[in-house]
């Protein structure tokens, strides 16, 4: 599962972009909007996460990761 953007939290700055080691989020600059364009390539690694200054991310984790 993708992570998930709280898009009042989000301030726009599309670091969650360069975090990601996969290219999973897309920011759109000019529309200040971030998409999630390839979510099932997601790893749940938790750089965008851990990175965004807004703590507007989180991370679903899929049923089979929940209990590790
Ligand atoms: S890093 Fe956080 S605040 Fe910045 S664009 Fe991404 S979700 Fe929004
Ligand atoms: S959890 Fe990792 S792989 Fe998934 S979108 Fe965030 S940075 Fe990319």
């Amino acid at each position: 599962m993708p992570p998930r953007i709280d898009s009042d939290l989000c301030q726009k700055c599309g670091t969650c972009e360069d975090s990601c080691p996969v290219d999973v989020i897309y920011f759109h600059p000019d529309e200040g909007v971030v998409e999630i364009r390839y979510p099932d390539e997601c790893w749940h690694c938790g750089s965008c996460r851990q990175d965004c200054p807004a703590g507007a991310i989180k991370i679903v984790f899929p049923p089979i990761m929940a209990n590790v």
